[in-house]
């Protein structure tokens, strides 16, 4: 989502008439985009806006502006630590970037432009200024009204407010005829889209993106387990263009930990969706995300996140350490319920050993497999580096295409983290 609003802001400048510097030191407008989502994200941000505050001091017509989620719950917080910043921008501002920064220019002014809107997201796809030409995010839904306790989006990407279905399938037509074969639509819980106009769910959104002729690969990120229907697994279910990869965070596999989270399902609900999933859907690949010393996190807690870990078997995960954040309501419980730093790294450290165990079990069972590549670029040896449709990376022996080209490829070793494969004729079943 972040990748995208930077696309955004890149074509409303350019569209402004603003050109890209080829050295950030020699840029007369410089905009940091950022991520609140751990506390680690955020501090990045104050260090390299430090780097800056001489640069600003030499070139004081130089225009600073802070963007994204940090912008969004501490812009008050940057423009008083900062005060060599000109702008901070929200994450429902980001139509405005021209504007803002055309207002700092003229009125000579710091400005903070932080609304968050509350009406169905609309926006100029037409300008965004994309950095594949063959693979495209689409906003299809934007906020969250979840409010795991975790978690700090809803505050700063507001209210769910779900995008009208018709602009998403001519902003997705749009972009096949102009060369994009993948399109990822994108959500806080993609998953809970509801058309503005008939409340027609996700599975609906796939299967008419999916008629697109010319139409690839499509995918969606992020799936709630709760919102998870039967609608979605149908249209997953149909093949290509919609790919057979799901991404569904478990967070955890400890009921109690889970409650705590809010996240309204137990490691069972959470499993049964699994298995609904995969009988649903051939092939399908599923990943995960996972947070290990919650506030309260017991050894037991662990453990049973270790298990669940082992009945999923999830194709890859993403692991975090619990990282409070400001606003969210287990950044308000005791010192005593925190993990300590040292057990919480201990931990991560087995989730992420036993994941690899798991993977490198997955990825050996799929030696003598062929799949079809989309290519994404060279590896640092040479070889291609592509992605199969079940997402997972492949690094394709002495092969020469282009990117965004697609080709078949035999896996010849399977890896915990990639795939070796070489060049093969396309199968006569495929
Ligand atoms: N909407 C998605 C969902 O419900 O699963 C997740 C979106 S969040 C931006 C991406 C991931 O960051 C989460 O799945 C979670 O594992 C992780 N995350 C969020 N808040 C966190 C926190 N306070 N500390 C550590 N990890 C966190
Ligand atoms: Fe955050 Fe996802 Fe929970 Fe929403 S559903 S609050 S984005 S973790």
């Amino acid at each position: 989502m972040n990748v995208l609003d930077g696309e955004r802001m890149a074509g409303r400048l350019e569209a402004a008439g603003a050109t890209r510097a080829s050295d950030p030191l020699a840029a007369d407008v410089v905009i940091f985009n950022t991520c609140a989502v751990r506390e680690k994200s955020e501090h990045k941000v104050y260090s390299a806006l430090g780097l800056l505050a001489r640069r600003k001091q030499e070139r004081p017509e130089l225009v600073i502006g802070v963007t994204g989620c940090v912008a969004q719950v501490s812009g008050d917080e940057i423009l008083e630590r900062a005060p060599w910043v000109d702008f901070v921008l929200g994450t429902g501002q980001v139509e405005s970037i021209a504007a803002t920064v055309a207002r700092v220019r003229q009125e000579r002014r710091r400005l903070s432009v932080l609304e968050l809107p509350q009406d169905s997201p609309s926006y100029a796809f037409r300008e965004i200024r994309r950095d594949s030409s063959f693979h495209a995010y689409l906003t299809v839904i934007e906020g969250c009204d979840q409010f795991c306790t975790f978690c700090i989006v809803p505050f700063t990407r507001g209210r769910e407010r779900s995008r009208r279905s018709g602009e998403i399938l001519t902003e997705a037509a749009e972009l096949v005829a102009n060369g994009y074969t993948e399109i990822t639509l994108l959500g806080q819980t993609v998953n809970a889209y509801r058309d503005p106009e008939d409340s027609s769910g996700l599975g609906s959104l796939l299967r008419r993106c999916a008629a697109i002729p010319g139409l690839r690969r499509l995918r969606f990120i992020t799936s709630h387990p709760n919102f998870l229907d039967e609608g979605i697994l149908e249209a997953m279910a149909s093949g290509p263009p919609v790919a057979p990869f799901l991404h569904m965070p478990a967070q955890s596999g400890s009921d109690a930990v889970l409650y705590r989270m809010k996240r309204r399902y137990d490691a069972a609900g959470y499993l049964e969706k699994l298995i609904q999933a995969r009988r649903a859907v051939p092939e399908l690949a599923v990943s995960s995300d996972f947070i290990v010393g919650f506030p309260g996190e017991t050894d037991a807690d662990f453990e049973a996140t270790l298990a669940l870990l082992r009945e999923a078997r999830f194709d890859s995960i993403f692991a975090f350490r619990y990282s409070p954040r400001p606003g969210t309501a287990s950044a308000r419980w005791g010192r005593e319920k925190q993990v300590p730093e040292a057990l919480s790294g201990e931990r991560l450290s087995r989730l992420l050993a036993l994941q690899n165990e798991i993977q490198a079990e997955h990825n050996r069972g799929l030696e003598g497999r062929a799949f079809e590549v989309l290519v994404e670029g060279k590896d640092p040896h040479g070889n291609l580096r592509g992605r199969t449709p079940c997402n997972r990376v492949v690094q394709v022996e002495e092969a020469a295409a282009a990117p965004g080209s697609y080709l078949w490829a035999t896996v010849t070793r399977g890896l915990p983290n990639s795939l070796t494969a070489r060049r093969t004729a396309r199968p006569s079943a495929a």
